[in-house]
């Protein structure tokens, strides 16, 4: 079945795994609510562009995911702008390094809200309506943090086991009502955020592009190759369609392999 009559909101969508995630949905033929912080024209260009490119009704909420009142009103827009949400893909998230006796305790609030706290708040909002009409899909962004740890990451690593154990919970409560909850959890995906570091890493261990990416970033990963966001957006894609209507309740890896070592 095509996804053509659907209407998708997907949080933290101006940069990164989840704008890949808006744009793979509007190929689709799914009108997208954008969400996430950046400048204001660029983030009015990426909206119009998936207009133009797409042949899709695209809007944008700056809404700000560590505020659960803004949160909530982001979903109600989004359900009236468009008539119905069927799709709510809970991506934002942000990262914070540290100690956990040097962790800014106003940083792990945060990390907490954005990253997990959000992903209750928008699906509380969502679940409602998508209960209506008998089908939904959510998707949660957890990362290969939802399965194991690496030092100096608490609050992330909290969060992300967090996600996948309410991904469990709601994939259980709403397993009768058409609506199926997964997360996807990436390993290290090739974004301009990493990217940028490259150059810089370089320079600082005096490695090749190639030491740089194997031997600092991707020792975790087997493969030593990231993924990709687009690969996320496929698989994300695939969640949504009727194939996946017995998938819920789970925690995807697309890691490299990462975390079966
Ligand atoms: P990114 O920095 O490119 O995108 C993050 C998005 O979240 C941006 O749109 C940003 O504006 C938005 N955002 C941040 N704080 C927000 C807030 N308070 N309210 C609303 N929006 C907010 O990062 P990304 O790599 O695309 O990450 C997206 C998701 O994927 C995150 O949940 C991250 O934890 C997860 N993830 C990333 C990787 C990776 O290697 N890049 C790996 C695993 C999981």
């Amino acid at each position: 079945m095509s996804l053509k009559t659907r209407n998708a909101l997907i949080t933290g969508s101006t940069s990164g795994i989840g704008l890949a995630i808006a744009r793979a949905l509007a190929t689709e033929g799914v009108n997208v609510t954008l969400n996430g912080f950046g400048d204001a024209g660029e983030i009015e260009a990426t909206r119009a562009a998936i207009e133009k490119d797409f042949g899709v009704k695209a809007r944008y909420s700056g809404a700000d995911m560590s505020k659960p009142d803004q949160i909530a009103a982001m979903v109600s827009e989004a359900e009236s702008a468009f008539g119905t949400l069927d799709i709510l893909v809970n991506n934002a998230g942000i990262q914070h390094v540290s100690p956990i006796e040097n962790f800014p305790i106003d940083k792990w609030d945060q990390i907490i809200a954005i990253n997990l706290s959000s992903v209750f708040h928008a699906s509380r909002a969502a679940i409602p309506g998508m209960k209506t009409r008998k089908w939904g899909r959510i998707i949660n962004t957890a990362s290969a943090h939802s399965l194991v740890a690496s030092p100096f990451k608490s609050a992330y690593v909290s969060a992300k086991h967090g996600v996948a154990g309410f991904t469990k919970t709601a994939g259980l409560e709403l397993a009768t009502f058409g609506i199926t909850v997964n997360c996807i959890s990436p390993g290290y995906v090739w974004t301009p955020l990493v990217e940028k570091q490259i150059p810089d890493t370089m320079k600082a261990r005096n490695l090749t592009k190639e030491q740089v990416i194997n031997d600092v970033l991707l020792t975790a990963q087997p493969t030593k190759q990231f993924v990709t966001v687009d690969q996320v957006a496929a698989f994300a894609i695939f969640l949504c369609s009727d194939a996946a209507s017995q998938m819920t309740g789970s925690n995807y890896s697309m890691d490299g392999g990462w975390t079966a070592a």
